[in-house]
C-alpha cells in the first residue's frame, strides 16, 4: 500500500564520541530519555518507525495535497526544546553526581531535524510496521548536507509551498547532489538553543538508581 506523508528524522550529532564501551549503560540511558521526552504528547499520527542509535526515524501519514510547514515546524521546535531541557538536566543535575565520560559528554550532543514529504510503501513484518521506497532513501541521505549550522531543521522542497510568507526570511535555501538520486533542494533554519531555558526531568528518572554507578 502506498501512502503519502512526511518523514521526520531527528539526528543526534556527537553520538559516536559520546559512546564509550565502559559507560554504555549511562550513555544509552541518556539517549533513551532524550528521545522519549521528545516524543511525549506527540500528535497521535506520528509513528516511530525506528530508533537507529543516534537517530529517531518517524513517519507522519498525510494525504493532503499541500502540506504546510507551520505545524511541522512547531513539532520540531517542541522536540528541540524537550531535547535541550532533558540534556540540561543530565548535565546540570545528574552531572553533579556522576563524573563518567557519558554523563560529562552529554552536554556536547547536538541535534538536527530532517523533513521530507513523499510517498512510501507500508508493510508489516511480524508486529513491526515498516516503510520503504525512494523517499525513505532520500530522507536518510539528507543527514549528509552542506548546511553550515550545528543545529537546524532542514525541509526539502517537497514542503516548500507551505512556507508562510512572513516566516520566509528565516529560511535559507540550499541544494546538495546525491549519487543516483540527483539534486535535492531544501530550505533550512538554524535552531538556537540559547533561547531555551527549560530544565526538564527525564521521563525515566525513577530508574536512575538501577544504573551501575561510576563514582
Ligand atoms: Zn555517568
Amino acid at each position: 500500500m502506498n501512502v503519502n506523508g512526511v518523514i521526520l528524522i531527528a539526528d543526534i550529532t556527537g553520538y559516536t564520541q559520546f559512546l564509550s564501551a565502559t559507560e554504555i549503560e549511562h550513555a544509552n540511558f541518556i539517549v533513551v530519555n532524550l528521545f522519549s521526552a521528545m516524543l511525549e504528547n506527540s500528535p497521535k499520527d506520528l509513528r516511530v518507525m525506528e530508533v537507529e542509535g543516534d537517530a529517531l526515524f518517524c513517519w507522519l501519514p498525510m494525504e493532503k495535497r499541500s502540506v504546510s510547514i507551520g505545524p511541522l515546524f512547531q513539532l520540531v521546535q517542541r522536540q528541540f526544546r524537550r531535547f535541550i531541557g532533558v540534556q540540561r538536566w543530565f548535565t546540570e543535575v545528574r552531572g553533579r553526581h556522576c563524573d563518567c565520560h557519558a554523563c560529562i559528554q552529554a552536554r556536547d550532543l547536538k541535534i538536527k531535524f530532517l523533513l521530507h514529504r513523499g510517498q512510501v510503501g507500508v508493510y508489516r513484518i511480524a508486529n513491526f510496521e515498516k516503510i520503504a521506497g525512494l523517499d525513505v532513501v532520500i530522507a536518510h541521505r539528507l543527514s549528509k548536507n552542506s548546511v553550515p549550522d550545528d543545529e537546524y531543521v532542514l525541509v526539502t522542497h517537497t514542503v516548500e509551498p507551505g512556507i508562510v510568507s512572513g516566516e520566509r526570511q528565516k529560511w535559507r535555501e540550499g541544494e546538495d547532489k546525491y549519487p543516483i538520486i540527483g539534486n535535492i533542494r531544501y530550505h533550512y533554519q538554524k535552531l538556537d538553543r540559547s533561547l531555551i531555558d527549560e530544565l526538564i526531568t527525564p521521563p525515566f528518572v525513577d530508574e536512575i538508581d538501577n544504573l551501575s554507578s561510576h563514582l
